[in-house]
């Protein structure tokens, strides 16, 4: 009989899990499950002689490549595209919530990060947001993206910086628990975390509905995934910023 040390057995299960894995499933061929603000759409790849492209369509995620495109370079574009969408939803709440908070990053970085959701360098005042928020609810973009701006006014997770995300983002810690609960990378999503994660946007939802009557510093999902949409279509970056 096969005898494994519980250790051990945690550990060939970590490395099952790992996105790194070989004989990781194919993607970016069509049919497989993509997240964009928590919202769930299958992905249906066209192949056309035309410059690639993303576009959402229903439930539907449709990536145009031209024929013979690599899966390497499918899921660049796909990457690609979920920067570009992070960038939108900066752009749709820096201004307001640094206005609120009365601090200014001076550069904002949205880039894929294999370990945090986002980090702050309190001496440049640069700000980095994971690429991977563009997945997850957009509730747990705006945590983030708030809990960053925050430590330009207090560097540690101390009582002063959970009063001042109390006040201004009274749901916060369902949104962390959420992102707590969420594996970092796609290729990571099983059943139980898809499970697990989506208890955390129901209570999200109530802790949302609770707040909103009362504090109306937080945006609803709908709310932002509109605001969002709005400006994808519209908005050039502005110039005075740099996104690497
Ligand atoms: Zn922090």
């Amino acid at each position: 009989m096969l005898r494994i040390s519980i250790s051990a057995f945690i550990h060939l299960l970590a490395a099952c899990s790992s996105p790194r894995r070989t004989g990781a499933a194919r993607e970016y061929l069509g049919r497989e499950s993509h997240y964009l603000w928590g919202k769930r759409y299958l992905l249906r790849v066209i192949e056309k002689d035309a410059p690639s492209s993303v576009a959402l369509q229903h439930s539907r995620m449709v990536l145009a490549v031209r024929p013979g495109t690599s899966e390497a370079k499918r899921e660049a574009i796909v990457a690609e595209w979920y920067r570009e969408q992070l960038k939108e939803a900066v752009e749709a709440l820096i201004e307001k919530w640094e206005a609120r908070l009365g601090v200014k990053a001076q550069r904002l970085f949205v880039q894929k990060m294999k370990t945090k959701w986002g980090s702050c360098n309190t001496f440049s005042k640069s700000i980095r947001l994971n690429t991977e928020l563009a997945k997850k609810a957009p509730e747990c973009f705006e945590y983030i993206l708030v809990h960053e701006l925050l430590h330009l006014i207090v560097r540690r997770h101390d009582d002063r910086f959970t009063g001042l995300l109390d006040r201004h983002l009274p749901q916060w810690k369902h949104a962390r628990d959420v992102l707590n609960a969420a594996p970092l990378a796609h290729a990571d999503w099983t059943k139980r975390s898809f499970f697990r994660e989506r208890a955390g946007l129901e209570a999200i939802g109530r802790g949302a509905v609770k707040h909103v009557s009362f504090h109306e510093v937080t945006l609803t999902g709908a709310r932002l995934r509109r605001e969002v949409t709005q400006r994808m279509l519209s908005r050039a970056m502005r110039q005075s910023r740099s996104f690497r």
